[in-house]
């Protein structure tokens, strides 16, 4: 028996059923590009923190990073989009919520929507893009729905650094602005 796989970091094993889906991501694995699609469901629109550089009102042929998007879908809608597309590309392998906003700050329309796709395809890869504020509050319900692969973005460790990059942030009915310090 070979070595198990490990994390570069911590050395801990990767379970088997982990390691499978992140060979079929393409934003974790070079060789998924080559035989996976991935599709982002538009169903976040608000965000609970103000960046400066981020504006989510717009799109045009030039736009077409993740988050940037014509329309907002209501979970049913987004599951019957999934449906159209699944049945036109059989290699979709994954499904992200990325925004427009924060997956997390719309949890109710992002659990639904991973809810509805994932009791009929339980193959699909499940994949969150978050600030993180919400990560404390919801984590276990990330878990338990199945959604195997966050990503948190973080733009800054110095709070003085926050300060320039965000206007505001919205936390548990809170405004915070300025620097910690
Ligand atoms: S956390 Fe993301 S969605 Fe929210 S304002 Fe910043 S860049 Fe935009």
């Amino acid at each position: 028996m070979g070595c198990p796989v490990t994390t570069s970091d911590t050395k801990m094993p990767i379970a088997a059923a982990m390691l499978e889906k992140t060979q079929r991501h393409p934003c974790y694995s070079f060789d998924a590009h080559q035989k996976f699609a991935r599709m982002h469901l538009p169903v976040a629109p608000h965000c609970n923190i103000s960046c400066n550089y981020c504006n989510r009102k717009f799109d045009c042929v030039n736009e077409s990073r993740p988050g940037v998007t014509s329309e907002i879908l209501a979970p049913q809608a987004a599951k019957n989009k999934f449906d159209k597309v699944s049945a036109r590309i059989g290699q979709l392998s994954v499904v992200g919520i990325a925004g427009p906003g924060d997956a997390l700050a719309n949890w109710e329309n992002t659990r639904e929507t991973i809810r509805l796709i994932g009791a009929e395809n339980p193959h699909i890869v499940f994949c969150l893009s978050t600030n993180g504020l919400l990560l404390p509050e919801y984590a276990q319900e990330i878990v338990e729905l199945g959604v195997t692969h966050v990503t948190v973005t973080v733009n800054c460790l110095d709070s003085a650094i926050g300060a320039k990059i965000y206007q505001h942030i919205k936390y548990k009915g809170q405004l915070y602005e300025g620097s910690l310090e």
